[in-house]
This record gives structure tokens, sequence and C-alpha cells, in this order.
């Protein structure tokens, strides 16, 4: 062997274990699910105003961040482990631009009706799945209720089979827990509230 040759093999030796000691390092299964499982963690958005106004996926974060849409303002302190690189996880990122939001209402389906009553019956106050919950017309259907934020509410189905056909003020040992009122940008705070209660990276944007 000439000693070019020599060399190149040298070369692409050293070429083969390092891009097998990036594979070790990046490519194993364990990354790829801790990488997924960080990228669905919830991110906390801010407005420019430092206002909170949603919640997202870390993956819609990181995009916005690398866009240049949003800045991280709180890490996660968990890496991403991306090709050759270490991304940090926002917690709490801010759009740089200010976004005006509408005031608007969530379109009414089982799941905001849900989300809103927190996955609570709201006549017995336990807090059960989804699957255990099912929507009770405060003023029955039969009695003329309509199907609107204010008559729909969570339900667990000893209740929705104790209220039957019911109005309340026919039934004694029932009472509506909280006013049924539409999903609004204030209970979308409130769910905000919720789930950064015990993220001391978000409190300080939540409580204030
Ligand atoms: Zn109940």
């Amino acid at each position: 062997m000439s000693l070019g040759k020599a060399m190149i093999h040298v070369r692409k030796q050293k070429a083969i274990s390092k891009a097998a000691a990036l594979a070790a390092e990046h490519g194993t299964a364990l990354h790829a699910f801790q990488s997924n499982h960080i990228l669905q963690m919830p991110v906390l958005v801010l407005n420019a105003s430092y206002e909170p106004i949603n919640i997202c996926g870390a993956r819609r974060a990181l995009v916005l961040v690398l866009k240049g849409i949003a800045r991280t303002e709180e890490e996660h302190g968990l890496m991403l482990h991306a090709q050759r690189s270490r991304i940090p996880m926002p917690s709490v990122i801010r759009l740089l631009e200010y976004r005006r939001i509408p005031h608007q209402t969530r379109a009414l389906s089982r799941k905001n009706i849900l989300l809103r009553d927190r996955n609570t019956c709201q006549y017995c106050g336990e807090a059960l799945p989804p699957s255990e919950l099912t929507l009770d017309h405060v003023v029955p259907r039969s009695r003329g209720g309509s199907s609107t934020w204010e008559n729909l509410v969570a339900c667990c189905h000893a209740c929705n089979r104790h209220k039957g056909n019911r109005m309340l003020s026919e039934i004694e040992d029932m009472i509506l827990l909280r006013e049924p009122r539409p999903f609004s940008l204030h209970t979308s705070r409130q769910i905000m509230r919720m789930l950064g209660r015990s993220d001391d990276r978000w409190r300080k944007y939540l409580f204030y």
C-alpha cells in the first residue's frame, strides 16, 4: 500500500468511527423516545406584553423560536439532542410582536366543555377521566333546554342518572357547583393557572 492510500484509509477509518460515535450518542431509540416526550411538554406562550395567552407543545414553541417569531423567556433545564447540537428546551416563550387576541369564544364541543369544567362533575364535584364523564343539559332537552355553553355541564354517570329529566328546582339534593359560562379567554387563563400552579417558571407570569 502506498503512503497516500494508507493516509486515505486512516482518514476513512476515522470518519467511520466518528459517525459511529455520533450515531451512538444521538441515534439510540432511548434518545428518540426522550426527544419525543420532551417535544410534547407544555410551554406557556406570552404575548409581547408578557401577558399569558396560550399553551402549546414544546415542538411548536421551538419552531416559533427558531423562526424568530418568539424568544425563550424561561428554559426547562432539559436539552433536546439534535444532530450535533443540544438545544435548550423552552418552558416559557414570548412573542416578539404584540398580537391582538380577539375575545373569541371557543367552539362548543364536548372536549371544550370538559376542559372548562376541569373534568369535574358539576353536581357532585368528583374529578374523573373524560371517559367517565358525560354532558348534562341543566334544563333537560325534553323541557326545552338548548345545547349551549350555559346549559351544558360535565356530569358523572351517577349524577346524570339521578337527575334524569328533572329540573334542578325539582330535586332537593342537587345543586350546580358553578354557573356554566362560555369558554372565554378568561376561562383559558384559569386553565393556564391550574396547569402552571406547580411550575415556578410559569408562576410569575400567571399570578400577578
Ligand atoms: Zn356527579
